[in-house]
């Protein structure tokens, strides 16, 4: 089977290998280069409990994609020769008033229902393991299995492990539309007018992918989710686990960098670093680990998270279009979700039943009108 991938992220380039991986010539095209979108821009948490509200599918998927990548890290960096630079280090999740502690109450206990690894902390506990904390706060949610990676590295590991399995990548090919004979894909139409043929096209186009013609009667609309990052550098090892509050988080990578982010921002699709994010981000860091003011300033930048309008990630197959499968939306989880995306889709490709229950996340939810559309304002 020859299959066609919409989009060289981090989502493309794990199924690129996979479908590679069990013998399928897989093309991949991108419009621009590879990874240099929200796959580049991202803090790199694989921390399913860190990014669930509730109890639920989204949680079961979470909760998933570590597992599945677990599975196949080591393999990974073996086939690629790239070390994602996989850090065991936990989450910390800091309350600074009682309403923040009473969610993370709450939390703790319907996520040790739901089969996450979580204890709460005293102040004095969350400091001892994580000394950059603010003394102000007034408890905290350790994490020990929400662990994290440097997302510039997995996306390449990604696309080299790929490659090595035979897949081509193409940039600077940007695909305008699906071509189809009798309502299936035969392939797809690049905005040069050229056509690539294919038995399989996979949409992972990441916050564009609503922009794909030809698959309008879908009626999915994706939208980009900015979110802004400020950069530090430090000596490496000072910040230990990662810290979140209901406001920002705090990410150390292996080099010494410190990411302060984030901003959830319907801003189109402007990928600028604004005063207003700045700020923001500034606060919360600051709020989280007060010493952070005084490190030096290194860069800031910003991504668009690709959401749908459940801000549920869309898996499966089109509803409209035989022979072509989605794999977006998955918003601010795409790093954490990368093996296991692409885990199910190679299984769909092959007819194999996913280890996981898709329905939740399947495409044609939108067009039959079963979807619950959630507004951002009411999410956060
Ligand atoms: C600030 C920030 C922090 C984040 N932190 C985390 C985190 O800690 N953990 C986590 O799990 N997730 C995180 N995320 C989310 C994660 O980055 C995304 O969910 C994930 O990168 C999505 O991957 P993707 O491959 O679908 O999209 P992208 O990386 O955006 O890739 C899509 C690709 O498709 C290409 N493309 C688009 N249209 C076309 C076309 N017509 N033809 C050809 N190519 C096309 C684009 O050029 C792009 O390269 C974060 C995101 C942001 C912005």
């Amino acid at each position: 089977m020859k299959a066609l991938i919409i989009g060289g992220g981090i989502i493309g380039s794990s199924i690129a290998w996979r479908l590679a991986a069990d013998g399928n010539a897989v093309t991949v095209l991108e419009r621009a280069r590879l990874g240099q979108e929200a796959s580049w821009a991202a803090a790199g948490l694989i921390g399913p409990q860190a990014e669930a509200h509730e109890p639920g599918a989204f949680f079961d998927l979470a909760l998933a994609g570590k597992r599945s990548f677990d599975e196949i890290v080591e393999r990974l960096t073996r086939e690629s020769g790239v070390d994602p630079e996989y850090d065991r280090q936990g989450v910390l999740y800091a309350a600074f008033t009682e309403e923040d502690r009473a969610e993370l109450q709450s939390r703790a206990k319907w996520q040790r229902a739901a089969g996450g690894e979580v204890e709460e902390l005293t102040p004095r506990d969350a400091l001892k393991l994580a000394p950059m904390l603010s003394a102000k706060i007034l408890g905290a949610l350790h994490m020990p299995t929400n662990w994290r990676v440097e997302n510039r590295k997995l996306t390449q590991a990604y696309i080299n492990a790929a490659i090595a399995r035979g897949a081509l990548f193409r940039e600077g090919a940007r695909v305008d539309s699906i071509v189809t004979a009798g309502g299936r894909a035969t392939g797809v139409r690049l905005t040069d007018g050229s056509i690539e043929t294919g038995d399989l096209v996979i949409n992972a186009a990441g916050s564009w992918s609503g922009e794909i013609r030809g698959l309008e009667e879908d009626r999915i609309r994706f939208y980009p989710v900015r979110g802004q990052i400020l950069c530090f550098d430090a000596l490496p090892g000072l910040v230990g686990p990662s810290l979140f509050s209901a406001d920002g988080i705090i990410v150390q990578r292996r080099d010494g960098r410190i990411l302060a982010g984030s901003v959830f921002e319907e801003a189109g699709f402007n990928k600028s670093v604004t005063l207003d994010g700045l700020e923001r981000v500034s606060r919360a860091a600051r709020a989280l680990a007060p010493d952070l003011a005084s490190m030096p300033f290194r860069e800031a930048w910003a991504g668009l998270r690709p959401a749908s309008e459940d801000l549920l990630p869309v898996l499966g197959p089109s509803p409209t279009v035989g022979n072509v499968i989605y794999a977006a939306g998955h918003f601010r989880s795409g790093i954490l979700l990368s093996a296991i995306t692409g885990e199910v889709i190679a299984d769909l490709a092959a007819g194999r039943k996913p280890s996981i229950d898709l329905a939740p996340f399947a495409p044609a939810r939108f067009r039959d009108g079963i979807a619950h559309p959630v507004k951002l304002a009411d999410w956060k």
